[in-house]
């Protein structure tokens, strides 16, 4: 009795699918490289299935993937002794969008198919690339401990047909009926070469078809073909560094990585003693879609002794460094390990502090020897790595040389200041890293509490992401600076400002009535009113205490729904704006209110935040406005 059944494709299938072929006609080839990364990643998961049951481990002639072309037909044939699918498992690893994300990125397209074209570039196409060249496909596959096969079948149109099949042996088999425009995959020294480029990396033997060149003796019968191995059949990493090209290494990174585009930067390392492990990790050159989902999958794939233990394994790196992309082969962890065990095990923290301590090494010889590079790496992933001091505290100096601001002394809003440098350029006299920070860079930028810096030439880094007030409460100093947010406490520049001092305590006596007299009317909007050395051009700015929460904390935090206490800040004002001494001469006390209230507004919107009450703030302006043309 034949079950056979015809299943639709969810429709998210039928739009990847046409994305995919539009966007990689140009690169057709690749469907080879996922068919035969499928294969290997079957034979892995075998393998491991193997170590606790030896009865799955595959006889004979040992792990392998065939590759078969037949030129009349125009089929190309692979087949694999891996780890097989069982009915269900091709329902839902051939027929569904199942994997999280696959599902994230349909969410991220946009309708555009030039924009989408290149966001597929970001991900694996697989199995489904199969479809780019071939107008029907077949996979017949048996899972290992069971008896029967399965059978399915698809045009990549609509929907597929299930159906119960034969196979000797557990494994997969998949069957391409080339397309009309594909038929140059239907020739052998085609496939070989594509196989070549694609395959040499991957651990298990990948077979052809050779046939021995015929002898010249016309009598004997013509040469048998027989399989042999066309690639090199090494695991990359075991290879020792001198032997392995920049294309090897970076094709490998593609079949880690899923990754379409060059990784950035790599590290292999071979190390023995008291740990004994290989590393090659890779610095993606492009942020993942998912960089900000807490659920994505990230982590190294890890092999013990040789054998692929697991995809994933988050354990070995923290979790700002969860760009890097790579594999992890220990000698000394159980082959039998379990999530749940790396968990808990002293032996994998050893090796977390290991993969960490390559991963800062390899960027900051990047930071050194191609700021360029590091430039295009900060920008991708800058904010990442921010999160940094405060999850590794043991790496927090590393961490900081690796950190990128943004400067008042450069006129753009690229972030490529270091802290080093920095301190390179502090003037005499300064002791303190200051920085400013605000919701955009131009506010930032244009922040009334630099106006003291910039005459001074002091320089001042300006932060403008979520992150950065958090990223500078756990920093705390740098090279024995300590970092100071000049929004907040008594500005102290210094040695220099001996002078500066004096003249405050001076404006503070001569403008006593004026102090008191802007106190009385923002009484309970601000909890002091005083002279300041921080303006030059403007009227009035915003302080907080030095242990109080910043406006952009504040901002971030009220959005989140957080309740916070009031907060009272300090109004400074330069009592020799122009606008201040007018108000000291303003007799009128309804006039001097509304001035009063108008400087307090506006040092709120300078810094960024939103008034309270914007309609009175608009009605107070334009009573005055109106005044002033009368
Ligand atoms: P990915 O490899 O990224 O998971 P694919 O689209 O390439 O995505 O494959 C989907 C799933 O189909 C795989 O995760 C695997 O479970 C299954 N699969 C594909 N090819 C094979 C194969 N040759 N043997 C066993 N399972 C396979
Ligand atoms: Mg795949």
């Amino acid at each position: 009795m034949s079950d056979k059944q015809t299943m639709g494709f969810q429709t998210e299938a039928k739009r990847l699918l046409q994305l995919m072929i539009h966007s990689l006609y140009s690169n057709r080839e690749i469907f080879l490289r996922e068919l035969i990364s499928n294969a290997s990643d079957a034979i892995d998961k075998r393998r491991f299935a193997a170590i606790e049951d030896s009865s799955l481990d595959v006889g004979g002639e040992g792990y392998e993937i065939r590759v078969d072309v037949n030129e009349d037909e125009k089929t190309l044939t692979l087949i694999d002794n891996g780890i097989g699918m069982s009915r269900d498992d091709i329902i839902e690893n051939l027929g569904t969008i199942a994997k999280s994300g696959t599902a994230a990125f349909m969410d991220q397209l946009s309708g555009d198919q030039q924009k989408d074209s290149q966001l597929i570039g970001q991900f694996g196409v697989g199995f489904y690339s199969s479809f780019i060249v071939a107008d029907r496909v077949e996979v017949i596959s048996r899972k290992v401990g069971e008896e029967t096969a399965t059978r399915w079948e698809s045009t990549g149109e609509d929907e597929f047909s299930i159906d119960a099949a034969e196979r000797d042996a557990p494994g997969t088999t998949v069957i391409l009926h080339l397309d009309g425009e594909a038929e140059e995959f239907a020739s052998s020294w085609r496939v070989r070469s594509v196989i070549k480029k694609y395959s040499d990396h991957i651990s298990v033997p990948v077979l052809m078809l050779e046939t021995p060149p015929s002898t010249e003796d016309d009598e004997e019968a013509a040469p048998e073909p027989s399989w042999e191995r066309i690639n090199e059949a090494k695991a990359l990493w075991t290879r020792s560094r001198s032997e392995v090209t920049d294309d090897e290494y970076t094709e490998f990174y593609r079949h880690v990585s899923s990754d379409y585009q060059d990784p950035l930067s790599w590290s292999h390392n071979r190390v023995e003693g008291k740990l004994d492990y290989t590393s090659l990790l890779y610095v993606p050159s492009q942020a993942p879609f998912d960089l900000w989902n807490r659920e994505a999958a990230r982590g190294l794939k890890l092999y013990i002794q040789r054998t692929f233990i697991m995809d994933d394994a988050e354990q070995f790196l923290p979790l700002y460094l969860r760009f890097v992309k790579g594999v992890l082969d220990s000698q000394d962890l159980p082959l039998n390990i379990s999530r749940e065990i790396l968990q808990q095990s002293p032996q994998v923290d050893s090796l977390r502090n290991a993969v960490t301590k390559r991963v800062l090494d390899m960027l900051s010889k990047m930071a050194k020897s191609d700021s360029e590079k590091y430039q295009s790496f900060w920008d991708v992933f800058g904010n990442v790595l921010k999160e940094g001091p405060g999850e590794d505290f043991a790496n927090r100096e590393k961490i900081a040389e690796l950190l990128r601001f943004a400067s008042s002394h450069s006129d753009d809003a690229t972030q490529n200041v270091s802290l080093k440098g920095y301190v390179e350029r502090m003037i005499d006299g300064q002791d303190a890293i200051y920085y400013v920070v605000a919701d955009n860079h131009v506010t930032a930028k244009n922040s009334p509490h630099i106006e003291v810096f910039r005459k001074k030439g002091i320089e001042v880094l300006l932060l403008s992401d979520r992150i950065d007030d958090w990223l500078m409460g756990h920093l705390n100093e740098f090279d024995g600076k300590s970092l100071k947010d000049i929004a907040k406490g008594e500005l102290d520049l210094g040695e220099s400002t001996e002078e500066e001092k004096a003249e405050l305590e001076a404006a503070k006596t001569e403008n006593e009535g004026l102090l008191e007299r802007l106190k009385s009317v923002l009484e309970g909007k601000v909890s002091e009113v005083r002279p300041t050395i921080r303006l030059t051009d403007s009227p009035a700015c915003l302080v907080v205490g030095e242990h109080e929460l910043g406006a952009q904390m504040r901002r971030i935090l009220e959005a989140a729904g957080q309740e916070l206490p009031d907060s009272e800040p300090i109004l400074e004002v330069n009592t020799s704006h122009g606008l201040v001494k007018r108000m000291d001469a303003e007799q009128d006390e309804d006039r001097f209110a509304d001035l009063a209230l108008i400087l307090l507004d506006q040092a709120t919107l300078a810094e960024g935040s939103q008034l309270e009450d914007p309609a009175s703030y608009v009605a107070r302006m334009n009573k005055l406005l109106v005044e002033m043309s009368a």
